[in-house]
């Protein structure tokens, strides 16, 4: 199945210069969606993977099916103020402005084997952040997982060392 059959690409979105791939038609397309999500699986029992962690918001979308089918944990990675209990986090730097991610400072054990799922690879700041506070609470990152990933801006480059794979890549 072509996947990009299902992507949409919008111009100027969220603001001027930016063309946005837009994944909803491949989330509203039963078909589509499920061969993506077994893509991801595949993935996920190739690396042996024993948690999935999920950026907010679509890393969610795309990460509990995975951790449903394999029977694995899922831990939501989150903006500040949405997390209940202790958290750790990260502030990085975004092009204008910064970002800041939280995660539950007891969502991974010692030495459990993490695969990181988002819908897209940009910078690669978003997972780097992920990955620094997977491993600051001793998971060890087996696999990071993608939809998209927008090669022009070399975010496998910051992932240098881990095992990355993406469904499908835009220039
Ligand atoms: P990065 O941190 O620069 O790698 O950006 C990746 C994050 O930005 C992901 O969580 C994506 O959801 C989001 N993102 C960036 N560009 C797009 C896009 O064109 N479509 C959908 N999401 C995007």
């Amino acid at each position: 199945m072509d996947l990009k059959n299902y992507i949409a690409t919008i111009p100027d979105f969220p603001q001027a210069g930016i063309l946005f791939r837009d994944i909803t038609p491949l989330m509203a397309d039963g078909e589509a969606f499920a061969y993506a999500c077994n893509e991801l699986i595949d993935f996920a029992r190739q690396v042996g993977a024993e948690v999935v962690v999920g950026p907010e918001s679509r890393g969610f979308i795309f990460g509990c099916p995975v951790s449903s089918e394999l029977k694995i944990g899922f831990v939501p990675v989150r903006k500040p103020g949405k997390l209940p209990r202790e958290t750790v986090s990260l502030k990085y730097d975004l092009e204008y402005g910064s970002n800041e991610l939280h995660m539950h400072a007891d969502s991974i054990k010692k030495g459990q084997k993490v695969l990181i799922i988002d819908d897209l690879l940009a910078t690669g700041g978003t997972v780097d952040a992920t990955i620094k506070l997977v491993e600051a609470m001793g998971g060890e990152v087996v696999g990071c997982a993608f939809l998209i990933e927008l090669t022009g801006l070399k975010g496998r480059e910051a992932l240098k060392g881990y095992n990355v794979k993406s469904l499908m890549s835009y220039e």
